[in-house]
């Protein structure tokens, strides 16, 4: 039981699961993570801030987005 092991379908950002509401499946560098509905938004319009929340390889998407840094 390794805590990266997905064993019930839950949104990566409100935790509700498969049962509760409507799960997409993505993947991300061989990752595969579920979103639902209504967090979509944030991965579409706030990639770069939420995926490190989501412990998600940030550095390929951080790319095309305007470097506050430097
Ligand atoms: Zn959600």
């Amino acid at each position: 039981m390794s805590a990266t092991t997905i064993a019930t379908l839950t949104c990566i950002n409100c935790q509700r699961d498969e049962g509760e509401i409507p799960l997409t499946q993505w993947r991300m560098a061989g990752q595969r993570f579920w979103i639902c509905p209504d967090c979509l938004p944030f991965l579409i319009h706030r990639r770069a801030e939420v995926m490190p929340r989501w412990h998600l390889p940030v550095a390929a998407a951080a790319k095309g987005e305007n470097h506050a840094e430097g």
